[in-house]
């Protein structure tokens, strides 16, 4: 049970120290406060745990400085949806808004390799009116003889660069909780030119110790990739880890399954589970269409196999797209064969815009349906 309490109980005050006095004679029931620091008020909640089923919604909504109370009936306690739930879900970060109402593109390099590779990208992006961007400095890889990511060394040059082509937001994978201080170490050295959002992968989707490192953190948004071997609940667990530590701004994205069913594509697409995870959770839902994919063949009509993933995801309501471009994919260090080429940038970008308006069409008609 979510206690939501009015914008002026704070926790210093006088309301919510008899509050706290009161909640702390119910049985079995433990209490923890969150704050929600908005552009112009501070939310306070307070989240009860335990034999919550005992109580009473109106005895609970009566107390002082209560505001309104949400039962909380679904596993994911913060990022669930919940009945009467009207919290808002979305978040602005270094001037970029995120949401289930919003769609941003993260194009850019699978891997950071060199400096003329990362400003060409940047350059593109800034042409193509582009503000996010995707660059992997720790790369997971299969074989420990792969690259392995230019790691710290590359971060003060990527962010300046970032910032001289109007980039606000990097995603970029961390794979261990030091990679958050040497991220946080390098956006302070340089002057915070740009903005960075965690990525945590598909291999560490459940590695809890990482999962509560981030979510520490509340200065950083969060992606969180889904499991390819795990179930859906599983990974949305694991975003609750994030959230139940602090931070929840968080972003889930699909990235395909590990199966041989998915042949010949890298990964089996999942990306029907869109509309899924904006159901059962107020997080913005993204799509990685290269990683599922992994190919760059296309269908008979001409059209990559990327670019048809992409507007399934999209059409179904997808909130973020991260792919992999690159500005010479055959001599990328990671994942080339999948990237697509800057020439493509414009081409994917209107792609994108037609299946997003195609996604608006739909929910219009829905909505014409429903009040007739
Ligand atoms: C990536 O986005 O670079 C990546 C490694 O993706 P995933 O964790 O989904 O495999
Ligand atoms: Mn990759």
């Amino acid at each position: 049970m979510i206690l939501i309490l009015d914008a002026d109980t704070l926790p210093d005050s006088p309301v919510f120290a008899d509050l706290g006095k009161r909640l702390d004679a119910l049985p079995g029931i433990r209490w923890r406060v969150h704050q929600e620091k908005g552009t112009e008020k501070v939310l306070t909640e307070i989240y009860l745990i335990g034999q919550t089923a005992a109580l009473d919604t109106a005895d609970m909504a009566a107390l002082p400085g209560v505001e309104r109370v949400v039962r909380v009936s679904e596993p994911y306690r913060i990022l669930g949806r919940h009945q009467d739930d009207h919290r808002p879900s979305e978040f602005l970060y270094n001037g970029v808004h995120f949401g289930q109402d919003a769609l941003q593109v993260f194009a850019g390099l699978c891997a950071v390799d060199t400096p003329e590779h990362v400003e060409t990208m940047m350059r593109a992006l800034q042409a193509a009116g582009q503000v996010c961007t995707r660059m992997g400095a720790y790369k997971p890889r299969t074989s420990p003889y792969a690259f392995q990511g230019h790691g710290a060394a590359c971060l003060p040059w990527v962010f300046e660069l970032a910032g001289k082509y109007g980039i606000r937001v990097v995603a970029m994978e961390i794979t261990r909780e030091a990679h958050i201080e040497e991220i946080q170490e390098a956006l302070h050295r340089t002057g915070h030119p740009t903005g960075v959002m965690l990525q945590i992968g598909t291999r560490n989707t459940q590695n809890f110790e990482l999962l509560k490192a981030a979510g520490r953190q509340r200065e950083m948004p969060v992606l969180l990739k889904r499991g390819f071997g795990i179930t859906l609940d599983e990974s949305l667990n694991a975003a609750e880890y994030l959230a139940s530590e602090g931070n929840r701004n968080v972003i889930f994205c699909l990235r395909g399954l590990k199966s041989h069913m998915g042949d010949p594509h890298r990964n089996l697409l999942d990306f029907g589970h869109v509309p899924v995870v904006r159901r059962l959770t107020r997080m913005p839902v993204g799509i990685d269409p290269s990683h599922s994919v992994g190919t760059r063949h296309r269908g008979p009509d001409g059209v990559l196999d990327i670019f048809h993933a992409t507007a399934q995801g999209i059409i179904a309501g997808a909130n973020l797209v991260l792919v992999d471009f690159h500005p010479d994919p055959a001599h990328a260090l990671v994942d080339g064969a999948q990237a697509l080429t800057l020439a493509e940038l414009p081409l994917f970008l209107e792609d994108v815009r037609i299946a997003r308006e195609a996604y608006r069409q739909r929910c219009a008609l829905q909505q014409r349906a429903a009040s007739v």
